[in-house]
């Protein structure tokens, strides 16, 4: 059974549309399950029936025929219940009636299981038999494992556009690929998918013009993984025996075989690029491989999966790993990387599209700051099929269009014109001070990470820089920059801004912040080698850090220094010996500095309650509530999985902000707050009746949460505050502020948060 399972599942995701995907099912379960008919019902919403959309064992002619309406019958009672239905006798059962057209009056052991996709039931897998039958479980867990597959093919084909051709349905916005989170705004524009180097799967198809010259690169490519595997073999013909030097000659005649090559060379005549054309032939062959009833042939598989990374690998070093990025180009990958985000020139950028992360993730913050719309988390994104694809990025909603029609496009030019014509009205706000109606000042900072968002920084009126991510200038090279290299990057921003006050966070990598050049292999990165760990462990890269930050701010003294992911007192100790051996060794060398104001980031749990003991040693504090929410309320930040539970709104996190405040507070140190929930207008007003002193955000948030501040009074936001405590869940903290800003005549901003 597990077999045959595995076997379907991986021609399922092989089909190239969905007709074919179910068409195999359906084969493939009546073969193994040895029952009389096997059908697949998809839900049709808009005519509120379930359409048999594939069958083997019925009439052929009844696809797209039978249509079930919901609330009849056993398949509708499959849908209602989310639950399966194993009957030996299916007309025994209340909710029994009669299909004329499937001739179904010869069946009587019914089988249905639900099809389900995060929490949607998309349709009905169902198995009929003539004689009276009651399934075995585990023929039942059988069925319900393949549904649970089947679910993903379902949302692929919703983008392709498969299921609005195969319903016949008009609606599209119903089949727009959904994300869990993502950054506001709306894109038109067209995919470019980035990918990890040397990894075949995410390789996407790409037309190219010079076939002849991408022949080349695929035979070249080929002849040096020969070489390799020569050069190893001798190198090996010492130290193994030759039965397994024989495995490199296997290897070679596998390389040089025709199948291999030839397909390849066939892929690319037709038009697609080496390393798209390279990994159909590989899928092929390892698939074929997999199929082989010998387990040591089943095994070689593995080796040509291998041979496929090797030449890929090869090819890319020959064909520059990405194309170059025209205006309107929307980012698209399994898991888009901050890192790769920052190649693109950031006026041909619009969108970002990436199958895993959430709103908290490090590249969805940078898209943030940069002001461009991005839909994380879209599971089910058929990424090898989009690039060169039109799209249409929906940020509010997190949807994502791929060919859409015009009517879609003209929507979303619409929205895109909507929220030009809301910033132009912004800008009136920038000179103005932030403050309540009342007249309380909250100064509103801005978060940097590239030096290409100090502009807007500027732009938007921040009264300083309140995060500086230092560790995204280090993301974008290949080796750690020297001394001199930061010093000059952080000096632009401290000279930039200089009066107003520059908080440079010490480099926080780990996490999901890798620094391509130094590799860090954790099982569970949030909770491992992260921060201020690795700069204690590492002084002589810290050292280096703290000696450039400080003197970057020579003549200056706009510098206050943050550091981030602090646990325990024992690590502010640390490092604040360290940052006085480079201060006095500076001064010693004769710069002109002043010792900086030294905070430390709130963003573990247990920093939470050592405040006062902290604020003996440093100046200020800093809420991260991205890693706070993620750690407090055990919510990985990049997990689209649990994306909907990331909620800095939540309860637990916002008793968490008040009491770092008022201890602070007592102690006479200022509390800002940094995270994404600072940009979010509805969470700045708690966070200002909670009496925080300044709020840092991406520079796109920044008059978004000046218009909100400005139209409520202290008093108005101590009321929404007061109420907000009698909430036992973020959701309805959520609809208090939402209302609360609709009222206000802010309704504007309501469609940015979320
Ligand atoms: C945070 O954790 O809230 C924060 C501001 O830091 P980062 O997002 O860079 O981890
Ligand atoms: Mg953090």
């Amino acid at each position: 059974m597990l077999d045959t399972l595995r076997r379907t599942i991986q021609e399922v995701n092989r089909a190239p549309d969905l007709a074919r995907a179910l068409s195999i099912i359906v084969a493939r379960v009546k073969q193994a399950m040895v029952v009389d008919v096997c059908s697949v019902y998809l839900v049709d919403d808009e005519g509120k029936q379930h359409v048999l959309m594939a069958t083997d064992g019925y009439n052929a002619d009844a696809v797209g025929e039978v249509r079930l309406d919901f609330g009849r019958g056993l398949v509708s009672e499959v849908a209602r219940r989310e639950e399966s239905l194993n009957l030996d006798n299916a007309s025994d059962h209340p909710s029994y009636v009669f299909t004329d057209e499937i001739g179904e009056e010869a069946f009587h052991g019914f089988l249905g299981v639900p099809i389900i996709q995060h929490r949607k039931v998309l349709g009905v897998l169902v198995v009929r038999q003539r004689e009276r039958r009651r399934f075995a479980e585990q023929e039942e867990t059988f069925l319900f494992t393949l549904a649970a597959q089947l679910a993903g093919a379902i949302s692929h084909a919703g983008a392709s556009g498969d299921i609005t051709r195969l319903l016949q349905a008009s609606d599209e916005s119903r089949y727009a690929l959904k994300g869990v989170s993502g950054t506001p705004g709306a894109a038109v524009g067209h995919a470019v998918v980035v990918y990890p180097l040397a990894n075949l799967e995410a390789i996407p198809d790409r037309a190219v013009d010079d076939i002849d010259a991408e022949i080349a690169n695929f035979r070249a490519a080929v002849a040096g993984v020969e070489r390799d595997m020569r050069m190893m073999s001798a190198r090996m013909v010492d130290s193994l025996p030759a039965e397994d030097i024989a495995l490199f000659d296997a290897l070679i005649l596998m390389l040089r075989s025709e199948n291999l090559v030839d397909g390849t060379l066939d892929g690319i005549r037709a038009g697609n690029w080496a390393p798209g054309a390279l990994r159909n032939t590989i899928t092929e062959h390892v698939t074929a491989f997999e199929d082989m009833e010998d387990p040591y042939l089943r095994e070689r598989a593995s080796d040509v999966r291998d041979l496929g990374r090797r030449i890929l690998e090869r090819l890319q070093s020959i064909v520059p790993a990405v194309r170059d990025f025209t205006a309107g180009t929307i980012l698209v990958g399994e898991e888009v990387t901050a890192s790769q985000l920052a190649e693109v020139p950031v006026n041909s950028l619009v969108g970002v599209v990436s199958a895993r992360g959430s709103s908290a993730s490090h590249v969805a913050i940078l898209a943030r700051a940069l002001g461009i719309p991005a839909v994380m988390g879209i599971d089910d994104l058929p990424v090898g099929r989009l690039d060169g694809q039109e799209l249409v990025v929906d940020g509010y909603q997190s949807r994502l269009f791929v060919r859409p029609s015009q009517a879609i496009r003209k929507e979303f030019q619409r929205l895109q014109q909507e929220e030009a014509e809301l910033t132009d009205e912004l800008q009136k706000l920038i000179e103005l001070s932030s403050e309540t109606l009342d007249g309380t000042c909250v100064p509103l900072h801005a978060n940097t990470g590239l030096l290409s968002d100090i502009t807007p920084s500027l732009r938007c009126g921040a009264e300083g820089i309140g995060l500086y991510r230092t560790e995204v200038p280090f993301m974008i090279r290949d080796r750690f920059p020297g001394e001199e290299e930061q010093r000059r990057t952080y000096r632009q921003v401290l000279e930039a801004f200089a009066p107003a006050p520059v908080t440079v966070r010490t480099l926080d990598i780990g996490g999901d912040k890798r620094l391509p050049y130094f590799p860090v292999e954790e099982e569970n990165p949030f909770l491992g080698w992260r921060g201020i760990r690795i700069a204690l462990d590492h002084p002589e890269i810290f050292l280096i850090q703290v000696r450039a930050i400080l003197r970057a701010d020579a003549g200056l003294g706009n510098l206050q220094l943050l550091l981030p992911m602090i646990s325990s007192v024992h690590e502010i100790d640390a490092a604040l010996g360290l940052i006085r051996r480079a201060f006095d060794e500076l001064v010693d060398e004769g710069e002109a500095l002043v010792f900086p104001k030294i905070g430390v980031m709130i963003e573990v749990p247990s920093a939470i309650y050592q405040i006062p003991a902290m604020a003996k040693r440093v100046d200020f504090f800093s809420i991260g509530t991205n890693d706070l929410t993620q750690y407090l309320l055990a919510v990985d930040r990049n997990n689209a999985q649990v994306a909907e539970l990331f909620e800095a709104l939540h309860p637990a996190v916002l008793r968490a902000i008040r009491q770092v405040i008022e201890q602070a507070h007592a102690v006479e140190r200022p509390v800002s707050v940094c995270g994404e929930m600072a940009g979010d207008p509805a969470a700045a007003l708690l966070l200002l009746a909670m009496g925080v002193d300044s709020l840092s955000m991406s520079a796109a948030s920044l008059l978004r949460v000046k218009w909100a501040i400005r139209s409520f009074s202290m008093e108005a936001v101590g009321r929404l505050l007061d109420e907000a405590w009698e909430f036992e869940d973020a959701g309805a903290v959520r609809a208090l502020l939402h209302n609360a800003l609709e009222d206000a005549g802010l309704g504007g901003l309501v469609r940015a948060g979320r």
